[in-house]
């Protein structure tokens, strides 16, 4: 029985060495430490060994001294294992090797015994027929256990708080040592307390030490592995389920109840669910993945299912089973299409936007390659205004208005949306475009918030669409520029034509031109004379010509309108009075008496610095102020009146006769005559023709003449083509006239040979 015991042991200690050795190529942190421990165990082990073959007390006790040893250095290693394994840091050093130092002394205690005899002694029993030697404890072997039992309990109780405080699926981790721990001890313990001679615990230390080197190092948590798992895929936000080879679901994460409202134990019902839920899955026996739409238009959900094989890792790949997940898109895609809409509308009125309606408008043209279309640019005139006087939220109000005015009248044949600002645009069949119903219902348009009140005043440009291969922007170019003419015809609708085409493209044309025209010298004044209630030659009017190398000799009509709307004909007008200022200076000699007139356009009031621009030609020219005469309409006093009037005030008091042209064409009425700080009132008789033949006008003609008169200014009468309007004119005290009656506008050297004749005749 001995001999056998003696087999065990050493079996064990060739064991543990395997063990080491497997030990060394284990990367895990903890190896060094299970290492340790499982060397430590072989001493005392070793020591039984000898005790249990001693014949002779000397070799007895011998194994004595390396077992009571052995137990030291066990328990040094069980420590550091068990700080280790349960991950401890214990950083006092102090209190560290105070405790190390315990057992440092019971070795030296046991060291010393040989001299003391304190410790131990051996007594020789009898046991199965051969000697046995079983130890004596004295007073040092007290020490011993309490040292070597404190040790354990320490550990013990490590072990023990750990896995008290770890989560469930860690504490079989902890719960594995502490049992195997426990084990040992009870063995041990046993032997101790029963007094059995033959100590057979050591047995317990070998299987300890190697459990220790499997669960440290070899043991796969598989219920820690299993409950990671299980609770990762619990908190996926996708909906799981597991089936077995047999199609049978065996598991499914809350989402996964969730999603078909049934409970853990009804997993069974998720097959045919499944199938119900997502139809296009029947049948796929492989891998798959695809999306399902489900729901009414206002409920809509958006679901990708994916079903994935599990096999068996090694090669022969067995398939286990399979698992399919569910993600609910609903949210995302739901997000997507409003990022979508907000990217295609227009926030405020809901129509499309430029960008979309512009991809559509080809696509609608293509789809009805024989209806003939037409592009509507919808314009609100003075919307700004609407703005200004009513406030933004009439103005938004205004746009949501009208944006609802159109779709009303809108099929599925047409596209429309809002261009921007005030501007909207649409495409639509000719044939469904009723102008007159259209332009009736335009001329009644009344925006209606709260007390607020407007007549909103909206204009369409249309471009019939001859080209749909046309860009869409040049075609709401055309239909916009057809807007141009709107004024002049009345309506609220104005159809694009190749002439306002022509028109626009002369506009620009002249616009590039001006200035190398006027360097050119291209830019000539013609001059009409004006003559006294004697017909005699007093004065002329510089009026502009162009002389076109190409185009001819060009009327202001061709190109001062344009030049009044771009602002350019600031640049024009100072090159007007900058030769009318050089013909005075020439004529300082020969017609010392004659005065010029030019024309200050109201735009110039913006662009030019009048002033200083006119008193630098006199000044130049060494012309007398008064020779100069400044012809200015009504509309300028229309804006910033009282700054204007100013600037005129002070273009008298330098010396210059300002004249106001063409009045009585504008607004102005006779109250603003008693305010205007000017010389003279030029009346054209293009205004007066009206008036032929009825006696009432020719009374108020008179008392204009006379009432311009009494104000202290003098009047001119221009456009005179007759006899007989210079005498009934003269005849109601005009004093100044001119009109082809007397002479045509005319190329200086040719006015010069006229000034001849007229002092000859
Ligand atoms: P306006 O200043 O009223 O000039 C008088 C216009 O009446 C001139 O036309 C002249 O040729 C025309 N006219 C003169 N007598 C008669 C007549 O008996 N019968 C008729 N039917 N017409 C007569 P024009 O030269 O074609 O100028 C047209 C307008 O162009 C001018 O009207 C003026 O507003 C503008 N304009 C002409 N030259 C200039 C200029 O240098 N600067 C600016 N800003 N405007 C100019
Ligand atoms: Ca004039
Ligand atoms: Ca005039």
């Amino acid at each position: 029985m001995r001999i056998a015991l003696q087999v065990i042991l050493l079996i064990e200690i060739i064991v543990l060495c395997v063990c080491i050795h497997f030990a060394r190529k284990s990367d895990k942190p903890i190896a060094r430490s299970v290492r340790l421990l499982i060397a430590s165990l072989i001493p005392a082990i070793f020591g039984n060994v000898i005790i249990m073959g001693a014949v002779s007390k000397p070799v007895a006790e011998v194994g004595m001294y390396i077992y009571f040893i052995g137990m030291d250095l066990i328990m040094a290693c069980l420590l550091k294992f068990t700080l280790d394994y349960c991950y401890y840091s214990w950083d006092n050093k102090v209190l560290i090797n105070s405790v190390y130092s315990l057992l440092g002394i019971d070795i030296i205690q046991i060291l010393l015994n040989p001299v003391f005899g304190h410790t131990f002694a051996s007594k020789e029993l009898e046991v199965g027929g051969l000697p046995y030697f079983e130890v004596v404890p004295y007073a040092g072997q007290i020490y011993h256990r309490v040292v070597i039992y404190g040790f354990l309990f320490a550990c013990l109780i490590l072990f023990a708080v750990k896995s008290a405080r770890s989560s469930r699926m860690y504490r079989e981790r902890y719960m594995t040592m502490l049992a195997s721990m426990i084990f040992t001890s009870i063995w041990e313990s046993f032997y101790i307390l029963s007094g059995t001679p033959v100590d057979t615990s050591m047995i317990g230390f070998g299987i300890f030490g190697v459990l220790v080197f499997y669960f440290a190092l070899y043991y796969k948590p598989v219920f820690l592995i299993s409950s990671m798992l299980e609770s990762i895929a619990s908190g996926l936000s996708e909906a799981l389920f597991f089936f077995n080879e047999e199609r049978v679901c065996i598991w499914a994460n809350e989402k996964g109840l969730d999603l078909f409202g049934i409970k853990k134990n009804e997993v069974d019902k998720v097959n045919s669910r499944l199938l119900d839920a997502f139809p296009e899955m029947a049948g796929t026996d492989d891998e798959w993945a695809g999306d399902h739409i489900s729901g009414s238009r206002d409920n809509r959900k958006y679901y990708h299912i994916e079903k994935h094989i599990a096999k068996d890792n090694d090669d022969r790949g067995r398939i286990n089973g399979f698992f399919v997940s569910v993600r609910d898109n609903t949210e995302a895609q739901k997000n997507l299409e409003k990022e979508r809409y907000i990217a295609r509308h227009d926030s405020l009125t809901g129509l499309y936007n430029k960008e979309t309606l512009y991809r559509m408008i080809p696509e609608l043209l293509k789809a009805h390659p024989d209806v003939p279309y037409q592009i509507i640019f919808v314009d609100i005139n003075e919307f700004k205004m609407v703005n200004d006087v009513f406030g933004k939220d009439f103005g938004d109000y205004a746009l949501r208005y009208i944006s609802d005015w159109i779709i009303e009248d809108m099929t599925e044949n047409c596209a429309y949306g809002r261009l921007g600002g005030d501007t909207f645009g649409i495409c639509m069949p000719t044939g469904e475009f009723d102008p007159e119903a259209i332009n009736g219902r335009l001329d009644s348009l009344e925006v209606r918030m709260g007390d607020k009140v407007h007549h909103l005043l909206v204009h369409l440009g249309i471009y019939p669409v001859d080209d749909p291969d046309l860009e869409v922007s040049i075609m709401f170019d055309r239909a916009r520029m057809a807007l141009n003419k709107i004024k002049r015809i009345y309506s609220h609708i104005s159809y694009y034509n190749d002439q306002i085409r022509d028109e626009m493209l002369w506009n620009q044309q002249i616009s590039a031109e001006l200035s190398n025209a006027i360097k050119d010298g291209q830019i000539v004044p013609f001059l009409q004379p004006i003559v006294d209630a004697k017909s005699e030659l007093v004065g002329a009017e510089a009026l502009v010509r162009w002389i076109h190398p190409e185009k001819g000799n060009l009327s202001p009509a061709l190109f001062v309108p344009e030049f009044e709307r771009n602002g350019k004909i600031a640049e024009l007008d100072k090159h007007m009075w900058r030769c009318a200022g050089e013909i005075l200076k020439s004529w300082k000699q020969i017609h010392p008496d004659l005065f010029m007139s030019v024309n200050i356009s109201p735009m110039d009031f913006y662009f030019v610095d009048i002033r200083s621009e006119l008193n630098g030609i006199v000044r130049d020219c060494g012309i007398d102020h008064s020779r100069l005469r400044l012809e200015i309409t009504e509309t300028v006093m229309m804006n910033n009146s009282e700054e204007r009037l100013e600037t005129i005030r002070q273009l008298r008091s330098d010396g210059f006769i300002v004249e106001i042209d063409d009045f009585g064409s504008g607004y102005s009425s006779l109250n603003m005559l008693k305010d205007m700080p000017v010389d003279l009132i030029k009346l054209d008789m293009a205004f007066l023709q009206n008036s032929k033949g009825n006696e009432r006008a020719k009374i108020i003609l008179r008392s204009l003449i006379e009432l311009v008169d009494t104000l202290g200014m003098d009047s001119l009468t221009e456009g005179i083509e007759t006899k007989k309007q210079f005498e009934v004119l003269s005849d109601y005290g005009c004093r100044l006239f001119q009109g082809y009656y007397f002479a045509k506008p005319m190329p200086v050297s040719e006015f010069e040979e006229f000034c001849k004749a007229g002092a000859t005749a």
